[in-house]
């Protein structure tokens, strides 16, 4: 049976290319990085190569690029060192109510602690309101947390504009950009924002290695304390295979950047445009305009969409109702709520993302296997018969 993989933004298979590059520092190259020996030094050396290649990603100095076991602990680290850090100064922090769980779940911790947190609403295309941004800021305000793209329905950010206006206020700011990497363009300093999150393997990288840029001159204290690595920002014994992967899927994800993004818009909107003509009854949740190439979140009204997804999955499809990491649970995504959409709705929302190995073959097979799902599913709903929909 045919397989296909529409969950890019859940993760990435790792590129061979990058996967070469990573296996001889399982092996031959193990040494540490820390020792004064040869392999030690080459393995030292590997990842100063990586640091520039991420480095060169989003337009940062080597310097400023630290290298974490994911995007979550690059979260955790830029909300929770900064929250303690700037304890004298203030206890407010600033983010949205869309957020990956990697800042709303350490938001909460913070708030166990008795820090004070601002989430701030989107509109119905999921960005957020620049005036409101401003209006939130208190002169307990000690940093602002806004991601660039959001992982379930694509909504870009204006993270320029938003940091701007915290810089104005003297308050740092941090961006989780782990959907924007290879996606969007990413550019630190023309962005001005202080701290800002990466992850592998939403690029094409390994899981289990992530980044945190943190511009020059702040002072983040570290997260995880140890030994000196990473210029004594981050202990750990570093795990050279997986950065120097990163490395590999960073500098590739630059170089392809546009093609790429280029490639996933036209795949996304074929998609769309087939299941709009075959399927009745479906919407897009969020706005067009600014959002992530391959994502497109769409609801598929009348129907369960854990049952469609369950049944895709029997036809070879994958896909998500929206994060990997709610969709264990049933309640309704809190960034689908966030865009004001109703409840029924979101039951029936799924999220489809294309990515590198994507063909149209796959989303002609797809869209097929909908159209049949859709149709038997909505035949069996009470929910459909009562609308008299049937
Ligand atoms: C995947 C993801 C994360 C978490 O990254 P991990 O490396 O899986 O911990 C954080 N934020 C966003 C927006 C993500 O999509």
């Amino acid at each position: 049976m045919r397989k296909v993989y529409l969950d890019y933004s859940a993760t990435t298979p790792v590129k061979q290319e990058v996967l070469n590059e990573m296996i001889p520092y399982f092996t031959e190259k193990f040494g540490n990085p820390s020792s004064l020996y040869e392999i030690g030094a080459e393995a030292k050396e590997a990842i100063t190569k990586a640091r520039e290649q991420v480095a060169q990603l989003i337009g940062a100095k080597p310097q400023e690029v630290i290298f974490t076991s994911c995007g979550s602990e690059s979260d955790n680290w830029a909300l929770t060192s900064t929250a303690h850090w700037k304890k004298a100064k203030g206890n407010h922090i600033i983010t949205t109510k869309i957020e990956h769980h990697a800042i709303l779940h350490t938001c909460k911790a913070l708030e166990k602690e008795g820090y004070q947190v601002t989430y701030l609403g989107v509109g119905p295309d999921g960005r957020i309101d620049l005036n409101e941004l401003e209006q939130a800021i208190t002169d307990q305000t000690i940093l602002v947390s806004i991601m660039m793209v959001n992982n379930e329905m694509g909504a870009i950010q204006p993270i320029k504009e938003a940091a701007a206006i915290a810089k104005k206020h003297g308050i740092l700011f941090h961006t989780d950009a782990v959907q924007a990497g290879g996606n969007i363009p990413i550019d630190v300093e023309d962005l001005g924002v202080d701290m800002l999150s990466l992850s592998a393997h939403k690029i094409y990288g390994p899981k289990g290695i992530g980044a945190m840029y943190i511009r020059k001159g702040v002072a983040l204290p570290s997260f995880v304390h140890g030994g000196a690595q990473e210029m004594k920002k981050r202990a750990g014994t570093e795990n050279v295979p997986y950065i120097v992967g990163f490395g590999k899927a960073a500098e590739m994800a630059r170089l392809q950047l546009d093609d790429h993004a280029a490639r996933l818009r036209e795949l996304r909107d074929y998609f769309i445009a087939q299941v709009m003509e075959k399927i009745p009854y479906v919407d897009i949740n969020g706005g067009m305009e600014h959002r992530h190439p391959g994502n497109v979140n769409l609801a598929f009204n009348f129907i369960e969409g854990e049952s469609l997804l369950l049944m895709l999955d029997y036809y070879g499809i994958s896909i998500s109702t929206g994060s990997a990491c709610s969709s264990k649970s049933l309640e309704p995504s809190h960034v689908l709520s966030a865009l004001g959409i109703p409840v029924e709705k979101i039951h029936g929302s799924l999220r489809f993302t294309v990515g590198d190995f994507t063909t149209k073959e796959d989303l002609d097979y797809t869209v097929d296997c909908l159209a049949k799902i859709v149709e038997k599913l909505r035949m069996m709903s009470p929910i459909s018969a009562e609308k008299g929909w049937n």
